[in-house]
């Protein structure tokens, strides 16, 4: 589980998903399932936010470590787009 402060953090991570362009599936809002196409490794990252802060965390072997990894990065800019139209959409 990593908190998510600001981009900067995961600049790295988020560099190395628009080179590798993992496919992410929705499993349900705040839940994907990231799948790298070369390899065919499945891995779930879950999004949630609590105290206002809010945390990814990815079943692959970084991930598990704490570390930001590309499935996080890819996952969380697919999340921000949902949140974004789930917003936008609400009204
Ligand atoms: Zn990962």
């Amino acid at each position: 589980m990593i908190q998510l402060t600001t981009a900067t953090k995961i600049q790295k991570a988020i560099d190395k998903a628009r080179t590798v362009k993992p496919r992410v599936r929705i499993n349900r809002f705040g839940s994907y399932i990231v799948t790298n196409k070369a390899t065919g490794a499945t891995y779930t990252v879950e999004c949630l936010r609590r105290d206002g802060k809010r945390f990814a965390s990815c079943t692959c072997q970084a991930g598990e470590r704490g570390n930001a990894c590309y499935h996080i990065a890819a996952a969380v800019s697919a999340h921000l787009q949902l949140a974004f139209e789930r917003a936008t959409l609400n009204f």
